[in-house]
């Protein structure tokens, strides 16, 4: 196996870990950037958990399809302007996952709350207009919402992650979708007083940054492979 083809099985396994694990339905996309270049791998226009290494479309950093049969996402636009703003970002998660979406519509900002959240502990900045990323200009102005960051909350919309590899940018993902649950139930549970909640200092933050590097982050990475594998779209289980 060349070094692209094992980066197609990452992108097409990230698409699919994303529909199993309920951040996305038919909509919603992972991609990595082949590396040195300024282009990426994108699915078709598809659910993500259709996602096929195969079928993978190669696409620049000015939006134009590089190779590859059928149409990309109506957002590729996100993916392109992010690779083009950010040479360290070789990974790019965008998806809808629903307890993000309703911290945005409730005003609430992300709170580290637990330890796989702490890797967000320098905050992730909203993105507030609602609506598609259908134009370079609002790639551009996703991307600058990101800034030298790791994501944006995208309000009533979703999320968008950036790392360096499409692994990473995928597990984080899953991580700020459980930490925004996890939120939202803490907040229920304090009568809506975010004032109640615990949230963890810069101080203890820091030492958890390791819940997204080295052996902790392969494990999880390992994790939801195997769910995805084991229980793909279709399967009839979820
Ligand atoms: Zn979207």
């Amino acid at each position: 196996m060349t070094d692209t083809d094992a980066l197609r099985q990452d992108v097409a396994i990230a698409n699919r870990i994303l529909e199993r694990m309920g951040l996305s339905h038919a909509f919603g996309h992972a991609s990595a950037r082949i590396p040195g270049t300024n282009t990426f791998l994108m699915p078709t226009r598809r659910s993500p958990g259709l996602a096929e290494a195969g079928e993978l479309l190669v696409i620049d950093t000015e939006g134009r399809l590089v190779s590859g049969e059928g149409e990309p996402n109506s957002e590729f636009w996100i993916h392109a302007r992010m690779y083009a703003a950010r040479e360290d970002v070789g990974g790019v998660v965008h998806a809808h996952p629903p307890a993000c979406v309703c911290l945005t519509q409730i005003g609430e900002p992300h709170r580290v709350v637990h330890n796989q959240g702490a890797i967000f502990s320098a905050g992730v900045p909203e993105y507030a207009r609602v609506g598609l990323i259908r134009t370079r200009e609002l790639g551009d102005l996703l991307a600058k919402v990101v800034g030298s960051g790791k994501a944006a909350m995208m309000r009533g919309h979703g999320i968008t992650t950036a790392f360096g590899d499409v692994r990473t940018a995928t597990v984080a993902a899953c991580y700020l979708e459980e930490s925004a649950a996890l939120q939202l139930r803490m907040l229920a549970a304090a009568g809506g007083d975010a004032s109640r909640l615990r949230v963890f200092t810069d101080a203890e933050a820091a030492p958890l940054a390791d819940q997204i590097a080295g052996s902790v982050s392969r494990r999880a990475w390992e994790y939801f492979v195997a769910l995805a594998e084991r229980n793909p779209l279709g399967s009839g289980q979820k």
